[in-house]
């Protein structure tokens, strides 16, 4: 009985893993879990503050579809002190997170049967997202060797008459891989050679490393502007993900296309999170840079430890908060127990036997790799180090 559209949406392939590690959790089993998503940071004590004001002061009615002026300006402010973008308020809406953004654009620009360029590896949620707007993803795959950023090449293949957008996570969530400007431009100039968007998700913006510097795709000339749909959010460069508060800046047109969509299906995001995202943009910024030093750390830390694992080699990455090493070198081994022979098995045998969550690469289109994410403590992830090499030198060939 129910409808056709259902059964084209995938479970989500990074449920199973947790799910199990979950059930474990419950029988009082120490999981240490790196397949976080998300920050493990409290929200800043500033912002906090300033949604607990924005209850008091009856900041809790109806707001504009779009969001209230007061955000959209300083999400305006944002993208021109940080990005050197100039947008108009009536360009930018801000949406129930980034997820609503990308999903929203998708809704408003793809046609049925056109298509969408998607690098993989990919965050999962856009190929369904994409098959929810009935258009068709198009993958084009990069791997560790080129940093896994797609090249102009191939981006220039996979364009057909059909393409309409481009989905370019930057820095991206599943490798933490970065285009630097020069990259970002090489591919611009492939852009604009076709009629087609640039879905730029630019979610872990902030999350960069060792002086990386950030470009916005929309910043690279006034004609790629026009044709970019740039998405961003407070969730991860403030630890709000709970909050759902994202935003996307976009051609009128296409602001005013996602307007309807919202205001016939969610409304405006939760008015006392937009109070809040307004003290994230426009107060201190010191917890995103205290966040960022930890993160380095973190990322540091677990990068040695893993490329010090004989068989395991890994991109070091620009930015977000995840390592995606290759672990192909161990398909086929075994232990008493079981064999390997794809990523799935591999974060099974690390959860079952080493206690501890990652998420395998097939969810992300990338078969050979696992996920690991280190926004998790200092602590778990030395913890979780020494249980990660203890466990896989058990696999024997
Ligand atoms: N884009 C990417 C690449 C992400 O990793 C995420 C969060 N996992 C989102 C968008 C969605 O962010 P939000 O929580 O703001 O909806």
């Amino acid at each position: 009985m129910l409808a056709e559209r259902v059964n084209k949406i995938n479970e989500s392939p990074t449920m199973r893993v947790a799910t199990e590690a979950r059930r474990m959790q419950a029988q009082g089993i120490n999981v240490i879990d790196f397949s976080i998503g998300e920050p493990d940071f409290p929200t800043p004590y500033n912002i906090k503050e300033a949604a607990k004001f924005g209850i008091d002061d009856n900041h809790t009615r109806y707001t504009a579809i779009a969001g209230t002026v007061e955000l959209r300006k300083a999400i305006a402010q944002k993208l021109k002190t940080d990005n050197g973008l100039e947008y108009d308020i009536n360009e930018i809406i801000v949406t129930s997170g980034a997820k609503q953004s990308v999903f929203n654009a998708l809704f408003a620009t793809v046609n049925e049967g056109e298509e969408v360029i998607i690098p993989a590896p990919y965050w999962v949620s856009y190929p369904d997202m994409v098959s929810m707007a009935e258009g068709n993803s198009i993958f084009v795959e990069t791997n560790e060797k080129n940093g896994f950023r797609i090249t102009p090449e191939q981006l220039e293949k996979a364009i057909s008459p059909k393409t309409k957008a481009l989905i370019l996570c930057n820095p991206s969530n599943p490798t933490g891989s970065a285009y630097s400007k020069k990259e970002l431009e090489n591919l611009a100039a492939v852009c604009l050679k076709h009629n087609f968007y640039i879905i730029s998700d630019e979610i872990y913006e902030k999350l960069v490393y060792d002086n990386f510097e950030f470009v916005s795709f929309a910043a690279l000339s006034p004609e790629i502007k026009k044709r970019t749909i740039l998405v961003n959010g407070v969730s991860k460069s403030y630890s709000m993900t709970g909050w759902r508060i994202g935003y996307t800046a976009a051609p009128k047109d296409v602001i005013s296309a996602m307007n309807k969509i919202q205001s016939h299906s969610t409304s405006h995001p939760s008015s006392v999170s937009q109070y809040a995202a307004i003290e994230a943009l426009t107060g201190s910024q010191s917890a995103v840079s205290d966040m960022r030093t930890e993160y380095k750390k973190r990322r540091d830390y677990l990068y040695d430890q893993l490329i010090s694992i004989d068989g395991i080699t890994c991109y070091k990455p620009e930015g977000a908060f995840f390592l995606f090493p290759n672990v192909s070198a161990f398909f086929g081994r075994k232990n008493e127990k079981m064999k390997v022979n794809n990523s799935f098995d591999l974060a099974m045998y690390l959860l079952t036997d080493g206690k501890i969550a990652v998420v395998p690469g097939t969810g992300f289109g990338a078969e050979g790799y696992l996920r690991i994410s280190y926004a998790t403590s200092m602590e778990n992830i030395k913890e979780a180090s020494k249980r990660f090499k203890g466990t896989i030198q058990h696999l024997k060939p």
